[in-house]
């Protein structure tokens, strides 16, 4: 049976509001793109760095506590300051930002599979909703709750309609832009 795919891309992750010691008072802390990585004994923690966007007083937001580098699958990508897996981090850990999706597959399909990379979590109905130019209504009848990287969801004739009209993969104007924000995203874990 024919699949269509469906990318969730992090984009832009929004700014986290905090408490600025520095500053004293809340403000917005922006991912700085860079990851802090410290090993003991074995053990490695990692964070990523936010800045306050007033006085670049720094933030480091536990990535990992005391985890053994085979735990680890983007150890290489926390060292290079990866940017995409920053963007998905700062998003995990923001809890919101924008993200893109993209279809690939056939106008035929009759079920759908998302792929998420860790650890982004989406709303199953809203990112359908956008991803197909769905309501919520109409999404929320074929799937609810987060979307687990590889989850496949079947389409209903409505749904099915909606997919054959859609502009597909290879098209670079294609992919469908969603802009979700909180409590879309929720924390990790
Ligand atoms: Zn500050």
């Amino acid at each position: 049976m024919s699949v269509l795919i469906v990318r969730v891309i992090a984009r832009t992750p929004s700014p986290v509001v905090r408490r600025c010691a520095r500053c004293d008072g809340p403000r917005e802390f922006v991912s700085s793109g860079r990851f802090r990585v410290n090993a003991q004994k074995k053990r490695l923690d990692v964070w990523l760095v936010f800045k306050c966007a007033a006085c670049d007083a720094t933030w480091n937001a536990t990535v990992h506590e005391r985890a053994r580098a085979a735990e680890l699958p983007d150890l290489d990508g926390y060292h290079a300051n990866d940017a995409a897996l920053a963007a998905r981090w700062a998003m995990a850990l923001g809890g919101a930002g924008s993200f893109d999706l993209e279809l690939e597959g056939e106008r035929s399909a009759a079920r759908l599979r998302f792929r998420v990379p860790s650890p982004l979590r989406v709303r199953a109905d809203l990112a359908l909703a956008r991803a197909l130019g769905l309501s919520r209504a109409a999404a929320a009848r074929l799937v609810r709750g987060f979307v687990q990287d590889g989850l496949e969801v079947e389409l209903d004739d409505e749904a099915r309609r909606l997919v054959a009209a859609l502009p597909i993969a290879a098209d670079p104007e294609g992919p469908s832009v969603a802009d979700l924000r909180a409590p879309e995203l929720v924390n990790p874990g």
